[in-house]
């Protein structure tokens, strides 16, 4: 944790510290709020002001992700080492990582035949559970 936060160049505090370990150990793309509440579970004196202080720090320094996924708050995960897209339960608000080669090997095609190369993309499917 504190390898991450030195690397984003972020002086090491023990409300970071929890920050950032709330934030490895979530796989639900929690928003400011939710994190707030984990991490003062692990060090009550985390502010929320902390939280979104830190968050953008961490995020310019690459350390973590910010989702602005549509119909609420920005959410966030850690960066992972694998690219990855994800799926958004309309209903539930719940969000599910995919990765497909398929995928990744048609927007490539399609960038190059309009002479592009793909530097960077983020794809959101928006989608109901089928009953
Ligand atoms: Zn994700």
């Amino acid at each position: 944790m504190a390898a991450s936060l030195r690397k984003a160049g972020i002086r090491v505090t023990k409300q970071r510290i929890a920050l950032m370990q709330v934030l490895a150990e979530a796989d639900d793309h929690p928003d400011a709020f939710e994190l707030h509440e984990r991490a003062r579970a692990v060090e009550p004196s985390v502010s929320l002001a902390t939280v979104y202080r830190t968050l953008s720090t961490l995020e310019e320094g690459g350390v973590v992700h910010r989702h602005s996924f549509e119909g609420g708050g920005a959410r966030f995960e850690t960066t992972h080492e694998e690219h990855h897209d994800h799926i958004l339960d309309i209903d539930s608000g719940a969000v599910i990582e995919f990765q497909s080669d398929k995928i990744e090997e048609l927007q490539e095609a399609i960038a190059r035949e309009l002479g592009y190369e793909v530097v960077h993309h983020r794809l959101e499917l928006y989608c109901r559970k089928i009953p």
